[in-house]
């Protein structure tokens, strides 16, 4: 399978994300606009999620069985107590802040300095073509940091390409497969599946044989990969 969309350096880089971002707040402040960071076990350095109730695809997919939004772990146990609940609100609400990116930015360029690596949406998902942009943003605002960012919204992404847009090196986007073993999307860039009874497809996740962690793999951020497989839980 081809990768149709060209992954390069964007041009339009926006005219307030000079070298002094992130010089009009302090870390703490940064924390209180975008509503914290994550911090799992299971990945390398750090993390961020909204609620996966609020996906807008994902919400649909849920309810058909066999698709991979309908083994989310994202919508019980512990993402339904009202803290983190109320968490994923305010991180919601604060995407729409006009410093929302100069503090993602602060943050990351700080937290990145030990592991340089950092996963978008652990739970929830893209919520606008603009919320794409500001992440673009924030990607090109810590070029020393490698970003993942996996996705539903292929719909999104494709207004973003046809926009004439194209993405930063250091930023994978995955969109993920419909269904369980299912194809992987076309014409979306990189892509993810999931396997239970078929074969994986490109590159298979080894986190199920290491504890469950990544521990020194990075394929998902590895924009040379074109689909990492999942096997299913
Ligand atoms: S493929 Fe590698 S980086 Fe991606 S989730 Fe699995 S172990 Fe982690």
């Amino acid at each position: 399978m081809g990768v149709d969309i060209p992954q390069c350096i964007v041009v339009d880089i926006p005219p307030s994300f000079g070298p002094n971002i992130g010089v009009n707040m302090n870390i703490k402040e940064a924390k209180a606009i975008v509503g914290g960071l994550s911090n799992t076990s299971k990945m390398p350095g750090y993390g961020y999620g909204l609620s996966a109730f609020d996906c807008a695809v994902g919400s649909k997919l849920r309810l058909i069985k066999n698709s991979t939004c309908s083994m989310c772990y994202a919508l019980k146990g512990r993402y339904t107590f009202p803290g983190v609940k109320n968490a994923h609100a305010n991180r919601l609400e604060a995407i729409t802040k006009s410093n929302w990116v100069e503090a993602m930015v602060l943050l990351i360029n700080n937290y990145g300095k030990k592991i340089p690596y950092f996963r978008w949406h652990d739970s929830g998902d893209l919520q606008s073509l603009d919320h794409l942009k500001k992440i673009v943003a924030v990607a090109m605002a810590t070029p020393k940091v490698r970003h993942w960012l996996p996705t539903r919204e292929a719909g999104i992404l494709k207004a973003f390409y046809k926009e004439g847009h194209s993405l930063p090196g250091n930023l994978a986007i995955r969109v993920s497969a419909t269904m369980i073993d299912g194809k992987p999307h076309s014409n979306v860039g990189l892509t993810s599946t999931v396997s239970k009874k078929e074969k994986p497809i490109g590159y298979s996740c080894p986190a199920g044989k290491q504890d469950n962690e990544c521990k020194s793999c990075r394929a998902c951020w590895n924009i040379n990969i074109q689909n990492v497989s999942y096997a299913a839980h």
